[in-house]
C-alpha cells in the first residue's frame, strides 16, 4: 500500500465529497487503512432536519495512549466550476501544485495523516510500537455538523473508546507550512435585535413610532468594545451583519425592524454572560422608550483555549525539527470539529496552509504536502518514542 501522500490527496480529491455527500471518499480511506491493519467502522448519523451522513472511524492498536486524528472528506460546493482553471474534482498537479476542491480544506492534510501513520507502521513491522492510532473522520463539519464529529465522538465513546490526544488537520498555517498551530477557537454566537415601535403614515409623525430610528440607537450602544483581549485571545467582536424592515413602500412608517449580528468572542466571556451583557447594554441605551427583545438562536460554538503542555510542546518540536520554524500557538479563525474534540482530549489543529481554502483553484504546493507528513511523521514518532 502506498505511503505517498499526493497520490493519496489525488485520490481523495478526485471523490465528489461535497458536503454532505460521501462521493466515495471514506469507502477510499476505508480500503486504504483497511490494508494497512486498521480495524473500520463506518456508522452513519442522522437526525430530523438533516441529511443522513456517513463517517469513518479507525484504530489499529488496542492499547493505550491512543493518538487519534481527525479530520473531513467533506468539502464546500465548488461554484462555478467553469472558472476553475483545473477542474475542481480531477486532481490535476500542474506547476508543483496539487489543485482541487478540498486540497488544502481538508483532504491534503487527511492524505498526510495517513501516510504518516502507514509509513511509522511499515518501519515498525506493521503495527504501533506501542499504544494506538486512531482516525475520526467525518463527512459532516462544512454544513451543519450535526451528523458528524459530535456524534461520532458520543458513538466511540458508547464503545469504549477513548482518546488521550488529538491532531485536528485544519488548514492552520497562514503563510508557510509551520508558522502557526491553532490551540483554541473564539466562541460564535448569532443574536436577533428586534424593535417594536407603530406603523403609520410617514407624513403624520405623531401617529407612529418608527422603529429605525430605536434601532439605530441600539445599534450604535451594542457596537461599542466588548473587552481588550488576553494572553490567549484578541478582543472580542460584535458585528451587525443584516438590518431588515421589509417595507416596499415610500409612504408608509414599519412596524418593526430588525437586525442580525454576530459576535466572536474570546474566554473572558460565556454565552450567558454574553447575552446578559448585551441585554443591559440596549437596555441602558433604550432608556425604557425603545420596545425591543432579542432572539438568541442555539450556538454549539463555545470559546474554548488549549494551553500549552507536553502534547504541543511535544508538536512545537516536532515542527521545528522538520521546518526549522517556531510555530505560533494562535486561536484566530473561524469554529471548527475541535471544539467537539475539546471535551474529550487535549486537541490542536495543524495541517496545511489556508490560503485558498473554499476559492476556486483552490491547491496546494506539492512540496507542502511532502512536509506536512514529515511534520506528522515525526509527531508520531515522538509520542510513541
Ligand atoms: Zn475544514
Amino acid at each position: 500500500m502506498t505511503a505517498d501522500p499526493v497520490a493519496i490527496a489525488r485520490e481523495l480529491v478526485r471523490c465528489r465529497s461535497i458536503t454532505p455527500e460521501e462521493g466515495g471518499a471514506l469507502s477510499y480511506l476505508h480500503t486504504v487503512l483497511e490494508a494497512a491493519g486498521f480495524v473500520v467502522h463506518r456508522p452513519i448519523f442522522t437526525e430530523s432536519g438533516a441529511a443522513p451522513v456517513e463517517n469513518l472511524f479507525a484504530r489499529i492498536g488496542d492499547k493505550g495512549p491512543n493518538l487519534a486524528f481527525a479530520g473531513h472528506t467533506d468539502v464546500v460546493p465548488p461554484g462555478d466550476e467553469k472558472a476553475w482553471q483545473h477542474p475542481p474534482f480531477a486532481g490535476d498537479v500542474a506547476g508543483d501544485k496539487l489543485y482541487g476542491r478540498g486540497a488544502v480544506d481538508m483532504k491534503g492534510g487527511i492524505a498526510c495523516f495517513v501516510a504518516a501513520a502507514l509509513d511509522y507502521l511499515a518501519a515498525n513491522g506493521g503495527k504501533p510500537k506501542r499504544g494506538s492510532i486512531s482516525f475520526l473522520i467525518t463527512g459532516d463539519e462544512e454544513s451543519v455538523a450535526v451528523n458528524g464529529t459530535v456524534k461520532l465522538l458520543q458513538w466511540a465513546a458508547a464503545r469504549g473508546e477513548s482518546f488521550d490526544h488529538c491532531i485536528l488537520g485544519e488548514p492552520s498555517n497562514v503563510e508557510t507550512i509551520g508558522d502557526t498551530i491553532r490551540a483554541g477557537r473564539r466562541g460564535s454566537l448569532n443574536g436577533t435585535l428586534i424593535v417594536a415601535g407603530r406603523q403609520g403614515h410617514v407624513a403624520y409623525p405623531d401617529r407612529f413610532d418608527n422603529p429605525i430610528r430605536g434601532l439605530v440607537t441600539l445599534i450604535t450602544a451594542l457596537q461599542a468594545p466588548l473587552d481588550e483581549g488576553n494572553e490567549h485571545f484578541a478582543p472580542s467582536n460584535l458585528e451587525f451583519t443584516s438590518v431588515d424592515v421589509g417595507n416596499p413602500t415610500v409612504n408608509v412608517v414599519p412596524g418593526e425592524a430588525r437586525g442580525r449580528f454576530n459576535i466572536r468572542y474570546n474566554d473572558r466571556h460565556t454565552q450567558a454572560s454574553l447575552k446578559a451583557l448585551i441585554e443591559r447594554r440596549a437596555k441602558a441605551a433604550g432608556g425604557g422608550r425603545i420596545h425591543h427583545r432579542f432572539e438568541w438562536p442555539p450556538s454549539n460554538a463555545d470559546v474554548f483555549v488549549i494551553k500549552q503542555g507536553p502534547f504541543t510542546d511535544l508538536a512545537i518540536a516536532a515542527i521545528k525539527d522538520v521546518t526549522g520554524r517556531t510555530p505560533e500557538l494562535s486561536t484566530s479563525g473561524g469554529t471548527s470539529d475541535a471544539r467537539f474534540i475539546k471535551d474529550y482530549c487535549p486537541v490542536f489543529e495543524f495541517g496545511l496552509v489556508g490560503q485558498t481554502m473554499h476559492q476556486v483553484d483552490e491547491c496546494t504546493p506539492v512540496a507542502d504536502l511532502i512536509t506536512l507528513t514529515a511534520v506528522y511523521r515525526r509527531i508520531i514518532e515522538k509520542y510513541f518514542g
